[in-house]
């Protein structure tokens, strides 16, 4: 599916919450559902587990090879039920990523068109 067919659709249905302040919460609540969701693939199912420690980070590697030295904490894979959830509240945060794009007059397209220019010019240093 395309992005601009995506944006346009949720402008579309969404009816119930299309005031900015419903949309802003909406952003919040889904954000905080999807976090939700890993800590319970962690707590409840168990299909994954985090193991947090500080990243061994050298002055003596350079930048561009950091990413062989770091981490992302995390050990064993989604199950598929935690998959599913996880694609559902994803989903559910991008709905209202592009409910705010229209209702702010901004275009998805453009914003990750602008995104990918910027970090394809400085690549691992773009996240600074
Ligand atoms: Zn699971």
């Amino acid at each position: 599916m395309e992005l601009n067919e995506f944006t346009q659709k949720v402008e579309e249905v969404l009816i119930r919450h299309k005031s900015i302040l419903d949309i802003m919460t909406k952003l919040q609540e889904t954000d905080a559902r999807t976090t939700r969701a890993v800590a319970k693939a962690v707590t409840e199912c168990g299909c994954i587990s985090i193991k947090a420690s500080k990243q061994q980070l050298s002055t003596e590697v350079d930048y561009s090879e950091l990413d062989k030295f770091t981490s992302n904490h995390i050990d064993g894979e989604l199950c598929p039920r935690c998959k599913e959830q996880l694609v559902h509240e994803i989903g559910d945060h991008i709905f209202y990523i592009s409910a705010l794009c229209n209702t702010l007059n901004l275009s998805p397209g453009d914003i990750l068109s602008k995104k990918h220019d910027e970090i394809t010019t400085l690549g691992k240093f773009s996240l600074f």
